[in-house]
């Protein structure tokens, strides 16, 4: 579902850094570059899916488009506006279009509020009124994510797992945002649930023309969902194609190294790929040059000082890798090491 429309979402070098509190008579804790120069760009009706290992900054990522997090450094555009630079109260109204849902619904729900009271209250916070234009919108909320209006009276700890991701879904979106921020959005469901939340998610996508940015870790929920992927690497994407491409060829070697580790991949792709090698290093002390290199069964002497920029292919695939650079530039694929 992609367009020539201009991005409805786009960050340009975007920063998230957290600097660790001073210790008394001590060094400060290094600080972290949870996102450390991210380029994105959304189409507006697309799903674009944000991949990577725990702590790669995916989540930071979300919540620092989100407002939530302060950027450090880069640009945040929503529907062309700068959203990033400008005074918090300025921001907060033009990223109301954008909104996130949270991994575990029930979770972010207060047990002693009613389903009613609890979509009210999202709606009261962001100044929608009067009462009767929100008990319309929950109404209209509760009955296109599959909710009667009697669930108005029901307490979080009366539904199922897949009744509150409705709810969290509702919450949201009563808002009317275009953006949707999906943090995990089928863990922990058994996966007949699993396909209706997915099934749900995209009617609302073309009912109420949405945008989601998904994050997750689960490949094959992103493989059936999404229409772009980007992979990300201690804060950094290293590549970034169309799903069909990234889950048919993936070209870096961690994207192959991830996809390896899925149950669900074409047995060619995976045969061809190789196993990740140790834990990822501490975010708080990134590897020089390709942050990947201790890992990587292709690292050679350059990878350790060189940092690889996001290189464009012919098919709209980008790669940040100077083996894959190499490739590309015609000379011969090497195998790794044995
Ligand atoms: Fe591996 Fe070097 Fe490519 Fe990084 S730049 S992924 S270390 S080959």
């Amino acid at each position: 579902m992609m367009s020539d429309a201009p991005p409805i979402l786009e960050v340009r070098r975007l920063e998230t850094v957290f600097h660790g509190r001073r210790r008394i008579l001590g060094i400060p804790p290094p600080a972290v570059r949870a996102v450390d120069g991210v380029d994105l760009a959304l189409t507006s009706g697309e799903i674009f899916g944000l991949v990577g290992e725990s702590g790669c900054g995916k989540s930071t990522l979300g919540r620092t488009v989100l407002g939530v997090q302060r950027e450090t450094a880069g640009e945040i555009r929503l529907d062309g506006k700068v959203v990033s630079g400008v005074a918090p109260r300025q921001a907060r109204r033009i990223r109301r279009n954008v909104q996130y849902a949270y991994q575990d619904p029930g979770a972010a729900l207060d047990p002693w509020w009613s389903i009613g009271a609890t979509l009210d209250e999202s709606l009261r916070i962001n100044g929608i009124g009067p009462k009767a234009e929100r008990d319309a919108r929950i109404s209209e909320m509760l009955d296109r994510v599959g909710l009667s209006d009697d669930y108005r009276s029901r307490y979080p700890h009366e539904l199922s797992g897949g009744q509150l991701r409705r709810v969290g879904i509702a919450r949201v979106l009563v808002l009317r945002p275009r953006v949707l921020i999906l943090d995990e959005p089928t863990s922990g469901l058994d996966p007949s649930v699993q396909a209706m939340v997915l099934q749900l998610l995209r009617e609302l996508r073309a009912q109420l023309g949405l945008t989601y940015l998904m994050i997750s870790h689960d490949l094959s929920v992103v493989e059936r969902v999404c229409d772009r992927v980007g992979i990300m690497y201690l804060g950094r994407i290293v590549e970034t194609a169309s799903a069909r491409d990234i889950f048919a060829a993936p070209q870096h070697p961690y994207t192959r190294a991830l996809l390896a580790s899925a149950p669900r991949l074409d047995p060619d792709v995976a045969s061809a790929a190789a196993e990740i090698a140790g834990d990822p290093p501490n975010p708080a002390a990134v590897p020089s040059g390709c942050a990947f290199h201790t890992r990587c069964a292709y690292a050679r002497d350059d990878c350790k000082t060189v940092t690889p920029t996001l290189d464009a292919s012919g098919d709209a695939r980008k790669v940040a890798c100077l083996h894959w650079r190499d490739i590309a530039k015609g000379a011969a694929p090497t195998a790794p090491p044995i």
